[in-house]
Formats: C-alpha cells, sequence, structure tokens
C-alpha cells in the first residue's frame, strides 16, 4: 500500500527529545524551543516568532492579539482548513468568505475591495499548498483600508514571495508543524510577529495572560495576571523534535521538490483532457508541501480514488467549502462561491513524503494517465 503521507524521522528526534528530558527543563521556553526560536529568526529573518502547540494556537493568538469582538468582519477563503477562520469565530467574529481565484485555490485577490465594509478588521490570505498569494496586493490593499493581514502560512514554510519568505509579509503570520507538513513535531505550530507593537503582548497571551516571560528575562521581578491568554506554548519535548527537524531542512525540501517534479513533468499531458495541475504565478516559488490535480467532475474524482485505491494508492481530497459547512452555511451570506466548490468537488492530493521512492511517484502517475487514456 502506498499510503498518502508518512512522516519522516531524521534520527535525531528521540536523541533531542531524551536531552531535553536530561535538562529537567521540560515545560516550555527550554533549550530547544530557544533553538527553535534561533532558527527561524536566522533563516527566515522573521522579526520575532513563538512556538505554540499547533497553527490553530497561532491562529487564535493573532486573533486575541488584534482585539477582534463581537461583529467584526474577517475576510477569508472557504477552501481552506476549519482552524483558519475558527480562530477568529471564537472572538466573536463574523467571516466574510471569498473565492479562490480561478487558476489556483488562494483567494482571489479581485474580490477582497468589494468585500471590505466599515467593520472589516483583518485579511486572512491562505498561502495553499505552500504557493503565495499576491501579498504586495493584499498589503496594498489592506494599508489603504487600515486592516490587519495574517497569513495563514500552515503549509508554506521555506516558500518565498518576490524573495520573501511567506510569513513575513502580514502582521502576523502562523505556521503548522503538524505530522502532514513539510517539517513536523507531530503537533505543533509558530506565531510570527512582524509588526512590532504585538511583540510584547504575544509573549504575555502564550503565557495564560501573564507577564512570566519577562520575568524569566529578569526585566520585571514578580510575575502575574495582566491580560488575558491561554497556554499556547509546548512543552520543550515537543522543540526538541522539531529542532531535529528543522536541521534537515534543507535535505528535506530538495527530496520533496524531486518528488514533485517527477509527479509535474509525468502528469503534465493531462492539461490536454482537462486535468488541472498546480499553478505557480511568477511571483511565488514552490515548496513542494503538495501535488495536487484538479479533476474535471466529482464523478471523475470518486472513479480516480477508486482506481488508485485498486492499486494500493491512497490520494485524498480536502477542503469542503466552509460557506456550505453545517456550522456555517445559515451564517454565510449567499454569496455563490465556484471557484472554491469547484476545488471542493474536484482536487485530489497525491502521495507525498520525503520516503516516497521515485519508482512508486512513477508508478502513482502511470495508473492516473492509463485512468485519463482509458
Ligand atoms: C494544517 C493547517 C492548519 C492547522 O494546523 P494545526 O497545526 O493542525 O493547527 C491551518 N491552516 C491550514 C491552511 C493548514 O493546512
Amino acid at each position: 500500500m502506498i499510503t498518502f503521507n508518512k512522516p519522516y524521522l531524521t534520527g535525531k528526534e528521540t536523541e533531542y527529545i531524551k536531552d531535553a528530558v536530561s535538562n529537567l527543563k521540560i515545560s516550555g521556553d527550554g533549550v530547544y524551543t530557544k533553538k527553535c526560536h534561533k532558527y527561524f529568526e536566522d533563516t527566515f529573518g522573521f522579526k520575532k516568532v513563538l512556538l505554540t502547540t499547533s497553527c490553530t494556537d497561532a491562529l487564535e493568538m493573532a486573533a486575541i492579539l488584534l482585539d477582534i469582538k463581537e461583529g467584526d468582519e474577517v475576510i477569508a477563503p472557504s477552501y481552506t482548513f476549519v482552524s483558519t477562520v475558527n480562530a477568529f469565530m471564537l472572538r466573536g467574529a463574523k467571516i466574510v468568505f471569498i473565492d479562490s481565484a480561478n487558476d489556483n485555490p488562494n483567494m482571489d485577490i479581485e474580490l477582497i475591495e468589494k468585500a471590505i465594509t466599515p467593520k472589516t478588521k483583518v485579511i486572512l490570505p491562505v498561502h495553499y499548498a505552500g504557493i503565495a498569494c499576491d501579498m504586495d496586493r493584499i498589503m496594498e490593499i489592506a494599508s489603504k483600508h487600515n486592516l490587519f493581514v495574517v497569513e495563514d502560512a500552515a503549509q508554506a514554510i521555506d516558500s518565498y514571495y518576490k524573495g520573501k519568505p511567506l510569513g513575513s509579509i502580514g502582521h502576523l503570520a502562523a505556521f503548522s508543524f503538524h505530522e502532514t507538513k513539510n517539517i513536523i513535531s507531530g503537533e505543533g505550530g509558530m506565531l510570527v510577529i512582524n509588526d512590532d507593537r504585538f511583540a510584547k503582548r504575544a509573549e504575555i497571551i502564550r503565557e495564560k495572560g501573564t507577564n512570566r516571560s519577562a520575568f524569566f528575562r529578569g526585566e520585571v521581578d514578580k510575575y502575574g495576571w495582566v491580560d488575558i491568554g491561554s497556554s499556547f506554548l509546548p512543552s520543550d519535548i515537543i522543540a526538541a523534535f522539531l529542532y531535529a527537524q528543522v536541521e534537515n531542512l534543507e535535505v528535506i525540501q530538495k527530496r520533496r521538490k524531486e518528488i514533485w517534479n517527477i509527479y509535474n513533468t509525468k502528469l503534465s499531458k493531462l492539461t490536454a483532457k482537462g486535468v488541472r495541475i498546480p499553478f505557480l504565478p511568477d511571483f511565488a516559488t514552490n515548496n513542494a508541501h503538495m501535488y495536487y490535480l484538479v479533476c474535471n467532475s466529482i464523478d471523475e474524482r470518486t472513479k480516480l480514488i477508486s482506481k488508485l485505491k485498486e492499486k494500493e494508492i491512497h490520494a485524498v481530497f480536502h477542503y469542503l467549502s466552509l460557506h456550505n459547512s453545517p456550522f456555517y452555511k445559515d451564517k454565510h451570506s449567499g454569496n455563490i462561491l465556484p471557484n472554491t466548490d469547484h476545488y471542493s468537488d474536484c482536487l485530489l492530493r497525491l502521495p507525498m513524503y520525503f520516503e516516497l521512492k521515485n519508482s512508486e511517484v512513477e508508478y502513482i502517475s502511470e495508473i492516473i494517465n492509463d485512468f485519463y487514456n482509458a
């Protein structure tokens, strides 16, 4: 069976975990958390980062930091993971879903301004498959209307927009290290703070609303309750796992890109059959988070999934449109989002992980080509 995902272990994970345990500082912000923070700040030039227990937590921190209140509006794509918007719903926001672009699942930039009202507070671009949204345009619109931008960069580690790392452009950004992402810690995430105004408060929110981080740095002589917050920081054991991964980021990325390129070469002829392959705008790089196809119809996709399953290949689809979800459909404006619905019905993700062999990628591609040539 070729599974859809297999977490890749670099080999150092358990060694670093043992070391973290023997340091006897296994709660948050220990040695490995600091190493990870330094790595991400140095490697990607992020102004300030804070590891969290998930990308979901990082997004929830963002919503608290931006003081989202009942009635505030947030503009987001409907074709995304629940957490992107759920974090803002928790603070009482109304989500204004806009459609995906025609040529890739990222939000359609042309629809943002029309969705802005006096209540709009935030634009939430999601870099789907690690491929950048047009951030210059988004930042321009945000600045014109005095809005904040939070990048959902869950899938976007080591990916770039016009040479700038994704996650470094919006006021805030959230990454995921869930075991399905490029670098992993089982569950895990990171908040990036690019706007200094939020740096101090982010630490407090992450530490249950206390100024404990400042206390540990010796900046205050006692710590106490100074704001709202929660426990968003991971144990140093999780950071130890993650550190083994970041040390191997280049190796991991190189292999994932090789796999991605084989798929792309082998499957590019399918465009003649109406099937769409990932589209990379000129301003974006590819971090090989995902390889996907957009089939012609839901029926075609269902048949292709069964064909692959017959050959013991596990391919999956995802993102049921959020505007049609049981939780949100009665709250949605009624706007029809045809591209979102199309991706939701027709997008198929192919197996993609470090240890996938070239021969397996070729085999999967062959089965798919045979399906379309039959
Ligand atoms: C994976 C993912 C998340 C959630 O990440 P967690 O770390 O599991 O909370 C959020 N948004 C997008 C786009 C994702 O792909």
